[in-house]
């Protein structure tokens, strides 16, 4: 069977605290009631012993009864054998000791007459056999009367019936006020975050500065919508950069062929197609470039990670190491990664020094306690101290022109960056001490 559960945390709350205060109403007032009148007639118990105790002394002994205790509900009767009321406590005059048929009635009577309200009277104590001087058997009784007790009681209950309800409803009356109160700020900040949609990012929850939770997690959501906000706008940039630097190299494509085609007599083909075919490999670069880095950026792809032998993979990258003289220095070292992703981040690394080295490139793999270091060096122009973060940018390239015409479109270490710190690790850009070129070093926590 589907539980019942109101939608309203409202309501739900209401619900609950009045419940809770119903029923704990409840067991108190049964709990008070209970013990007030084991109080109460336990009082009157003992003292109906103690004058029953009294008044069979007095009567063993043949003495006058003791005085009526005016405070005492109780009347003590002294019968003979026959039942017959022969004396009492208060006195009640003759009429008391004659023509009882039982003891309870008369005393009732008595009550009636004398104007107290009617009352039940009882016996809460055993009655007493004594025996006079005289050897007449007699039975002292205690009649007491409960009425005021009751009544005291009575009254106690009928204002806990009253109380209690009223209590209760005021509980819940302002239980409901209150989470109404408690809850309009995150109504608020829920009818807010509504309307903010993918486009209207730049706007922000209303944040009191009541330092309470609701207050904490507006301003919890609202830098949430600041990363979220930031990371949109470097999506952005990232596409529009992105469309800027396809385009470019299209446009040259088209207006190659477009010149070769007006004149196509004289158009010197061969060339047309190596230039074509140039703009075809930037492009094709360009494109795997911005998938791994799309790829990466997707924490959600599960990407493989294993033990890796490092050493073997910068090894099988040196060869292809064009136009400077490599001098390696490779110590063996096993790291957990992606090789993919390895591969590219050393591949990148040796084409930007074999690209920018007059003609020495020098190869490092080191370990430290915890770390492989990875350094390449060359002795090439270098990084200029005030772009060596920003080298790590997307599509930022130290000299556009220079490197335009080389291929790179300045994802190259936008790349390596976001792959170092995939695996955990880092890289940076210094000047290189033994060859004066660009350093740059990859430290990733080895196994
Ligand atoms: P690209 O893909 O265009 O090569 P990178 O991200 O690899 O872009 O490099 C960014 C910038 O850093 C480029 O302008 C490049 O000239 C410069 N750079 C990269 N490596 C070196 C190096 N070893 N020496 C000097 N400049 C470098």
């Amino acid at each position: 069977m589907p539980r019942v559960r109101p939608r309203s945390l409202r309501l739900r709350l209401t619900l609950v605290v009045t419940l809770a205060v119903g029923l704990a109403l409840t067991v108190a007032s049964f709990v008070l009631v209970n013990s007030m009148s084991n109080t109460l007639f336990g009082g009157m118990a003992e003292s109906a012993a103690a004058q029953v105790d009294k008044v069979a002394e007095a009567v063993e002994r043949g003495q006058p009864l003791p005085p009526e205790d005016p405070a005492s509900a109780t009347m003590i009767l002294v019968e003979d054998q026959a039942g017959k009321v022969v004396a009492s406590v208060p006195q009640t005059g003759q009429q008391a000791v004659e023509g009882r048929p039982v003891p309870v009635e008369r005393a009732r009577a008595t009550g009636a007459a004398e104007g107290r309200p009617p009352a039940e009277d009882f016996e809460i104590v055993p009655a007493r056999q004594v025996s006079t001087p005289q050897g007449e058997v007699r039975t002292v009784r205690a009649i007491s009367r409960s009425g005021q007790i009751t009544q005291s009681i009575d009254l106690v209950v009928n204002s806990l019936l009253v109380a209690a309800p009223v209590l209760t409803i005021f509980v819940g009356w302002l239980t409901w006020f209150a989470v109404d109160r408690a809850l309009r700020p995150i109504e608020a900040v829920r009818r807010r975050a509504e309307a903010i949609s993918h486009s209207t990012l730049d706007e922000r929850l209303p944040e009191q500065d009541t330092g309470d939770e609701v207050g904490k997690l507006t301003s919890t959501l609202n830098r949430m919508l600041d990363r979220i906000a930031s990371g949109a706008r470097r999506q952005r940039e990232f596409v529009s950069d992105a469309s800027h630097e396809l385009r470019t190299p299209l446009a040259a494509m088209r207006a190659e062929l477009e010149v070769s085609l007006a004149h196509r007599d004289s158009a010197d083909w061969r060339n047309v197609a190596t230039r074509l075919l140039d703009d075809h490999r930037r492009l094709e670069r360009l494109t795997g470039d911005l998938l791994t880095l799309a790829r990466l950026d997707e924490a959600a792809v599960s990407r493989r990670a294993e033990p890796v032998h490092l050493d073997e993979i910068v090894a099988g990258e040196i060869t292809a190491v064009r136009h400077a003289e490599v001098r390696p220095s490779l110590t063996p070292v096993v790291v957990t990664g992606v090789v993919p992703e390895l591969v590219r981040l050393v591949r990148n690394l040796l084409d930007n020094a074999d690209k920018h080295a007059s003609g020495v490139v020098e190869v490092s793999l080191s370990v430290d306690a915890r770390h492989a270091l990875f350094t390449v060096d060359d002795d090439g122009p270098g990084v200029p101290p005030d772009q060596r973060e920003r080298v790590f940018d997307r599509f930022f390239r130290v000299d556009g022109s220079r490197d335009r015409a080389s291929g790179g479109v300045g994802l190259g270490l936008a790349l390596v960056r976001r792959i170092a710190r995939s695996h955990g690790g880092e890289v940076t850009v210094t000047a290189s001490p033994s060859l004066g070129g660009a350093r740059f070093e990859v430290r990733l926590p080895r196994n």
